[in-house]
Formats: structure tokens, C-alpha cells, sequence
């Protein structure tokens, strides 16, 4: 799967992704990670790919040529998708996740300042936000949305069973607790059920620990 980042700095995530299993993703061939640089698609002599707001108004906005011109120039897989990270956007789920990470190629636009000039919109797929908050640039919301994406890319996770039990896979239930060595830790005790190497009653135990976490909405 090939994800691509526009944005005016392409360098930001660079230690993330040479540290990361996503760095072992790649070197496997299992994904690629590409940045690209909107200045480098300015036709302004001095670079600049933002200007003040149409009708007034606090700080600055990204202008749409440099930006489409950048997207024009991003080769496209059969199956691609474009996305506009944005605080208005529909909220990214892990099922969101899962649906995304059928397709070939992603490509994440990611505005700073005030955001982008709305014309933007004929050029996108799909607008996604990662929470009700407001971050200083989209960045950082790609970067959540293709770590949580590239979990579902068969190979990237050492076991796929870390998939199926995990939170929100399963009826969208949360996962149980996790307990491991030492069996007492000042005073506090794992509990007896996990120590038994009775299957089923873990299970239940699990089963049970799971629903009792998960906000009701959520079963
Ligand atoms: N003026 C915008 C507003 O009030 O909706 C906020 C712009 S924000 C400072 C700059 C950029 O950060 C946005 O254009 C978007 O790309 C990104 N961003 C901020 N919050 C986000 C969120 N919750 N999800 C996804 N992207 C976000």
C-alpha cells in the first residue's frame, strides 16, 4: 500500500517513521510512506503557498493552486483515495480504518494556519477528522490515521491475532485487561483466574472485563 503526505514539511515525521514497526513495514516492502513538499509546486517566487482570507479574518490560508498542482503530480494507483485532514471533517473510526486500508493508495492533504480555500473540495474524496479538537496542521492526524490503517495490512503486525482481540474489533467492544510478570507487584496480585490455565473461565473472565469497560453506547 503506498500512503502519500502533502504538506510544507515533509521532514516532520522522519524520526517517527525511522524508528517505527513502520519502518520495518517498509523496508518489507509491505507499504511505502511518501512526503511531498508544496513549496516545491508554488509558482511564487518566494515560495509562499498561503495568503490572507477572502472577507477578513485571523491568520492565513493555504491557496489551492500549489496544493492541486502537488496532487497532479503524485502518480495515482487504480485504487486511490484522497483525503483532506480537517477538524470539519467525518470522524475516523477504527471501522474507518478497516475500509481504508482496502485501497492502494492514500493520499492525505494536510493544511496548516486557518486551512485550506474550500475550492480544495472538488480535488478530494473524502474529508476525515481525528477528534473533536483543533491540531496546528494535518500532519499529525495522517500520521494517526496510517499507523491505525497500516495495522490492518496483512504482515505489518507481527501476529494478526493482536488484530482480532483487540479493542473495537470485536462488536466494537473494548479489550479486556492485560497482566504479566511479576505476579505480585507491591502488594497487588494478578488475578487468580489468569494463573488457573483454566481456558474457558479466562475467557469468560475476559469476556466479562470487556463488556464491563466498553461505554454502553458502544455493545
Ligand atoms: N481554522 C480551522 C477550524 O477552525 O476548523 C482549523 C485549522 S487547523 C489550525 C490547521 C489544520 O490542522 C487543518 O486544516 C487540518 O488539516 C488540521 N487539523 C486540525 N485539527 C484536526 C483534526 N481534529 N483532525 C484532522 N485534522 C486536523
Amino acid at each position: 500500500m503506498r500512503f502519500d503526505i502533502i504538506t510544507i514539511f515533509p521532514h516532520l515525521l522522519d524520526s517517527y517513521l525511522a524508528e517505527s514497526l513502520l519502518k520495518r513495514a517498509q523496508n518489507n516492502n509491505l507499504l511505502s510512506i511518501n512526503t511531498h513538499d508544496i513549496r516545491e509546486y508554488t509558482n511564487d517566487p518566494h515560495k509562499k503557498v498561503d495568503s490572507t482570507p477572502y472577507g477578513g479574518g485571523p491568520g492565513m490560508v493555504y491557496q489551492v493552486e500549489p496544493v492541486v498542482n502537488t496532487l497532479e503530480a503524485i502518480p495515482r494507483s487504480p485504487k486511490n483515495l484522497v483525503i483532506l485532514t480537517s477538524p470539519r471533517g467525518k470522524p475516523f473510526t477504527q471501522k474507518m480504518s478497516q475500509q481504508l486500508a482496502k485501497y492502494d493508495q492514500l493520499i492525505f492533504v494536510c493544511p496548516r494556519y486557518e486551512g485550506i480555500d474550500e475550492r480544495i473540495k472538488k480535488y478530494i474524496d473524502k474529508e476525515v477528522s481525528i477528534g473533536p479538537y483543533v491540531l496546528n496542521g494535518g500532519e499529525i492526524a495522517a500520521m494517526v490515521m496510517i499507523e491505525a490503517i497500516s495495522r490492518h495490512i496483512p504482515g505489518v503486525l507481527g501476529k494478526a491475532s493482536s488484530l482480532e482481540e483487540e479493542s473495537f474489533s470485536k462488536e466494537g467492544i473494548l479489550e479486556y485487561p492485560q497482566y504479566t510478570r511479576p505476579e505480585v507487584f507491591r502488594k497487588s496480585r494478578v488475578p487468580k483466574v489468569l494463573l488457573s490455565g483454566n481456558h474457558k473461565n479466562i475467557r469468560e473472565w475476559r469476556d466479562k472485563k470487556s463488556r464491563k469497560t466498553t461505554p454502553s453506547g458502544q455493545k
